[in-house]
């Protein structure tokens, strides 16, 4: 009948998206691979770029910081009190970056802009405090007779390709979303912004260049409970991306910046989005190999093509055509139309998403998973709307409803691949407490470190912390992760599919699984560029 075909295929498709333990286990013994691949050389699959910062926050660090995003439409400047107890205050404005600047002739015209918004914003919401300052500064005739500690370090998080060479150095490689000008490749960004932030005298210094991710793990080991530093910051939302700390004795491959090294780390930015681009693990089905056809770059980011928001809504779109292309499923047919005629699709409008690529949303994975009502009533009305289905029984919505779950399923059990593949890389459960990375120094913890004895350094300060705050060993044993992104933070069940996935993991299994935490950084950008503002200004 209509309702066991539709039944029987949303069944056969789902199966198609199994990921079994088996399987897991392969993909994690394979990134842990790549990773070190990455460590090692140059133009491997996963780039594990060295971000030269060299710490993570604890909660405790004090200040008052600038942080300023330039994204893909908005600008944003924000100043960020940090309040040393994990909590902070945050003042911002945003500003829609004009279109002429975007494609301006020369980049100056484009940081100037950006320079004027954060004076703008330091009139706004700093005038009290600074004014004296800016004054001294603006009548200053040289920049040596401005500079003291009533600077503002200012982290700036640029979400477009660099090539990083310190950690407030990084040359463009190319401009994207929509940018473009020309004269700015092979530039230092920093430098460029530096250079107007000076012809208006303001107090003033581009601190760190930072990487999103990385803002990510900053941000949640300053806000996360208790004293544990967080070993992980990963996105999922757009695109997905990881960044984590990593004994600097690993990094092996050439790195040209300078920076600390007493702390034994260095935060690491994997770039997995490209995981086994080569495709000797990821699982791939004929929807799969579809999409990456279509796509503008085909074998490029194959892991980001099973995991992140960009591509989930579009999996589901290759499916669903599929199905409406075999005259034999009744996929949104038309309840009029004969049992043994299936071929009429008329209840699908002509301009429908799903005839459109890239046009289905991967929001509606989250929708179809939500609605657990009999009737499917709230799924039915989005796959109208959104999928332009003329009245969808509710067979169609539970095909829906069913596929969607696989894909999300298979998306959550590969992010859990890449989640506890740094677990495992960074020894951190089977070396048990004291193991807590943390920039925490004292003057015999470097001492420690300088003779070589990096792990007891660490232990003893993890240990000393743990005991100032009066907490037991179980709170040392926690492997803190911070995530952020819209498909970790609005699918239901996300983080519930990434934790049963742990636990069918060798080496991880349901009593590592009990240690690992798992929580929202909010703020990442933000926050997180004003703690590497602060890292970095502990270096100068
Ligand atoms: P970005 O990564 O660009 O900073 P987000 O974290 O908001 O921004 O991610 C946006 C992506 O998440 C888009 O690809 C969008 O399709 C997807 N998305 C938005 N809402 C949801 C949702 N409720 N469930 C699943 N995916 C979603």
């Amino acid at each position: 009948s209509y309702r066991m075909a539709l039944q029987a295929e949303a069944k056969r498709i789902a199966a198609e998206f199994d990921y079994s333990d088996a399987e897991v286990n392969k993909g994690v013994a394979e990134f842990i691979a790549q990773m070190n691949e990455g460590l090692e050389k140059n133009a491997t699959t996963m780039s594990q770029i060295p971000t030269y910062v060299t710490g993570v926050p604890n909660g405790t660090e004090k200040g008052l910081y600038l942080a300023v995003d330039l994204g893909g439409t908005n600008f944003r400047v924000c100043s960020i009190q940090l309040h040393g107890n994990t909590t902070f205050s945050i003042a911002q404005s945003k500003v829609a970056i004009p279109k002429e600047l975007m494609v301006a002739k020369t980049a100056k015209e484009l940081f100037s802009f950006l320079a004027k918004q954060i004076e703008l914003f330091l009139k706004e919401h700093h005038e009290d405090h600074f004014d004296a300052h800016i004054k001294r500064r603006q009548t200053a005739s040289t920049p040596e007779g401005y500079r003291d500690e009533h600077i503002f370090r200012l982290g700036f998080t640029f979400s477009f390709p660099v090539h990083q060479i310190g950690i407030n150095r990084g040359t463009l490689i190319r401009w994207t979303k929509g940018f473009d000008i020309a004269d700015a490749i092979g530039q230092d960004v920093c430098v460029l912004l530096q250079k107007e932030i000076d012809l208006l005298k303001l107090p003033v210094k581009v601190a760190a260049l930072v990487n999103d991710t990385v803002g990510t793990l900053m941000a949640r080991s300053y806000t996360s409970p208790g004293k544990t530093s967080t070993l992980l910051g990963a996105i999922f939302g757009t695109g997905t991306n990881g960044a984590y700390v990593e004994k600097l004795a690993k990094i092996t491959k050439p790195m040209e910046g300078e920076y600390d090294s007493s702390t034994g780390l260095m935060v690491v930015n994997t770039e997995w989005g490209s995981f086994d681009n080569g495709l000797k693990v990821l699982p791939t089905t004929k929807y799969d190999t579809a999409l990456d056809k279509d796509s503008i770059n085909p074998g490029i980011q194959m892991f980001e093509k099973r995991v992140s928001g960009m591509f989930l809504g579009e999996i589901l779109r290759t499916v669903l055509v599929n199905i409406l292309k075999d005259p034999k499923v009744a996929l949104f047919a038309d309840e009029n139309s004969s049992q043994n005629d299936y071929s009429t699709t008329a209840s699908v409008a002509k301009d429908s998403a799903l005839y459109k690529d890239w046009a289905v949303d991967s929001s509606i994975l989250s929708v179809a998973e939500s609605d657990n009502t009999v009737g499917l009533k709230t799924l039915r009305q989005t796959i109208e709307k959104d999928l332009g289905v003329r009245a969808p029984s509710l067979e169609d919505a539970q095909l829906v409803k069913d596929v969607a779950h696989a894909i999300a399923k298979r998306a959550a059990r590969l992010a859990a691949v890449a989640l506890a593949g740094i677990v495992l890389q960074t020894g951190r459960l089977t070396r048990g407490a004291g193991q807590a990375p943390g920039p925490k120094s004292s003057a015999a913890i470097v001492e420690d470190v300088k003779s070589g004895n990096v792990v007891e350094a660490v232990a003893a300060t993890a240990s000393k912390l743990a005991n100032a705050a009066g907490l037991g060993t179980d709170e040392e044993e926690i492997v803190d992760i911070g995530v952020d992104g819209s498909l970790v933070e609005f699918y239901p069940g996300f983080e519930d599919l990434v934790r049963e996935t742990f636990r069918a993991i060798d080496g991880i299994g349901a009593a590592g699984e009990r240690r690992i935490r798992i929580g929202i950084a909010k703020d990442g950008s933000g926050v997180g560029a004003a703690l590497i503002a602060l890292v970095a200004a502990k270096m100068e």
